[in-house]
């Protein structure tokens, strides 16, 4: 176990690392190379999988920076090293101090406290796809181990609260006999993958994204020095399906395109490189110019990654995304250090001659469609704002091994469709859905509702995002039955974004109101307008601030009813 590199207050022997340090020599202890009082004799070299971050860890001291405390969390005891205590611990019953809680997030496991005193497991699942058996094995897990029901996340992924402590090892072992596993699902790594829900089912798609996804997730999983980066880093996979990925919101985006004739590189599907996509820092992620063939994928991620890992920010968390190290750079020198990793040169194609993208439609995650599959379709299920008792679960993967392909396929709108459905069929699964209370149909409001978990259960909400969602959906459909297109209402509770609401046509992030002289708040959010993403994407502009939530459902239908009145045609977006 490494000693941390830096704390506010040095004992004797932190003091001595510290001076070797400064003079260089610091590698030895690092790696455990010296004995307390020992005298240094010669550097040496930290080794293994996490020597980059090491040394990049190194450099940031050399340099004057002072370390953020979850860099010496990592360095103190690797939290993959910490795996048998962290077990040992939670089966005793102990509260995890902050610092291992960060570290059971390698794990896949978050401490909620104190919303709820209990853990949180978030998955990971490639592309958003599960078996029906799996699907039906984590409601089983959820009602042995956690709180009886499950959420499916803006990232097409399962996340299942209230796992009491002793309960941890028992979950994370369920997830194995399943063929499942939640390891590098929070923290400071490379988030669930995501890919096009309807990939291999969509007759306009130009890529099918699942053994991409698949493949990433298998690379990232075996690879350990890619774990413990700067901070978290989200990649995706667009198939150029019809249903929208979200790919402009990841750090790293794959596109599939079509490049024509005339261009540097030879005719086909290309995958074009987007990067540094952070929503919640008001920036999407831009083209690169850099095409590449679908099997390059991996290395090329890989070689972004080791960019990242060497150039990152690890003194200021809200600085260390991979937007701030391309802000200071440029594309230019960020893509240059990433063909220096690859030791070759990146093709490029000019924007002329990548033929226009398909536009995707708003509501092909719900209800029936035609698969390019003869006679089968993919049926979506509206969830209210991602929410599945395990009841449910068991009963929708008995429909999908009974009238199905036997899959679930997640999207990042939290919600999932049922694939390779016989026309047939298609009737019969309505009707089971319907009898779940669940819906396959949605109106122009609920198909685009999304919203994070909220203060019922996440410590840095300010609002009840999830209840205050489904109350506007009901006052909007109740009060405004002329609205007649697609609109996507996105609720956060905090700046982390996780409901991403500067993409919303109608975005809210959770604010405290103050309503009293006394300083007495209430819940409530700042609104933001003109979001959009795929072919419209856009980072919406804030134009009211803490607005009470009992006041949202009337914001909400005004804003509608003003877009309603001044458009020219159907056709006009709520962004126009
Ligand atoms: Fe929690 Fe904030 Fe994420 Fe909502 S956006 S789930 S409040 S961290």
């Amino acid at each position: 176990m490494a000693e941390p590199l830096a704390t506010d207050e040095f004992n004797a022997e932190q003091k001595r690392y510290l001076e070797g340090f400064a003079s260089g020599i610091a590698a030895a202890r690092l790696t455990g190379g010296l004995a307390a009082g020992t005298a240094a004799t010669a550097p040496s070299e930290p080794t293994g999988p996490e020597a980059t971050h090491i040394k990049a860890q190194e450099r940031t001291v050399r340099e004057g920076g002072k370390l953020c405390d979850q860099e010496k969390w990592k360095r103190a005891e690797n939290p993959f090293d910490a795996h048998n205590r962290l077990i040992a611990e939670a089966a005793a019953g102990t509260t995890p101090k902050p610092e291992d809680n960060f570290r059971w997030r390698y794990h896949g496991l978050f401490w909620v406290a104190p919303t709820q005193t209990s853990y949180m497991c978030r998955l990971r699942i490639p592309n958003g796809i599960l078996t029906a058996a799996q699907f039906a094995g984590v409601a089983d897990l959820a009602d042995l181990h956690g709180g009886g029901y499950s959420h499916v996340t803006t990232r097409a992924n399962l996340q299942v609260r209230e796992i009491a402590p002793e309960h941890a090892q028992p979950f994370l072992d369920g997830l194995v006999d399943l063929g499942l596993t939640a390891r590098g699902a929070g923290a400071d790594n490379i988030r669930n993958v995501t890919g096009s829900p309807v990939a291999g089912i969509d007759a306009g798609e130009l890529l099918d994204t699942r053994p991409l996804a698949k493949s990433w997730n298998n690379w990232i999983l075996n690879d350990r020095s890619l774990y413990g980066l700067p901070r978290k880093f989200n990649v995706a996979f667009d198939g150029g399906g019809i249903i929208p990925v979200l790919e402009e919101t990841n750090d790293i985006g794959f596109q599939a395109v079509e490049i024509a004739e005339g261009a540097a590189v030879p005719t086909g599907i290309w995958m074009r490189l987007v990067l540094g996509g952070i929503s919640g820092h008001r920036d999407l992620a831009r083209d690169t110019g850099v095409v590449l063939r679908p099997e390059e994928c991996n290395r090329v991620a890989d070689a972004i990654l080791r960019v990242f890992i060497d150039h990152g920010d690890r003194t200021n968390r809200n600085k260390a995304r991979m937007k701030y190290v391309l802000d200071a750079w440029g594309f230019d020198r960020y893509l240059a250090a990433v063909e220096e990793k690859l030791g070759r040169k990146l093709e490029r194609v000019d924007p002329a001659h990548v033929l226009p993208r398909r536009e995707t439609n708003r509501f092909a995650h719900v209800g029936v469609h035609k698969q390019k599959q003869d006679g089968l379709n993919w049926i979506g299920v509206v969830l209210p704002v991602g929410k599945l008792t395990t009841d449910q679960m068991r009963a929708l993967a008995g429909i999908a091994a009974e009238c199905g392909d036997g899959q679930i396929r997640m999207t990042v709108w939290q919600n999932f469709l049922f694939s390779g459905v016989p026309d047939a069929k298609v009737a019969e699964v309505e009707a089971r859905v319907a009898a779940l209370g669940l819906h396959t149909k949605a109106s122009s409001i609920r198909a685009g509702l999304v919203a994070c978990t909220g203060n019922r259960g996440c410590k840095f909400a300010a609002s009840d995002t999830k209840g205050h969602a489904l109350v506007i959906a009901d006052y909007i459909e109740a009060n405004l039955k002329e609205l007649d297109v697609p609109v996507n209402l996105h609720l956060t509770g905090c700046h982390h974004s996780c409901a991403q609401h500067y993409i919303g046509d109608i975005g809210l992030i959770g604010a405290k109101v103050v309503v009293s002289e006394e300083g007495d708040t209430v819940e409530g959010y700042d609104v933001v307008v003109g979001g959009g993403f795929a072919e419209s994407a856009k980072i919406g502009t804030e134009i009211w601030k803490a607005v009470k939530a009992e006041d949202c459902p009337g914001r909400v239908e005004a804003l509608l009813r003003s877009y309603l009145a001044g458009r020219e045609s159907l056709a006009e977006s709520f962004q126009a």
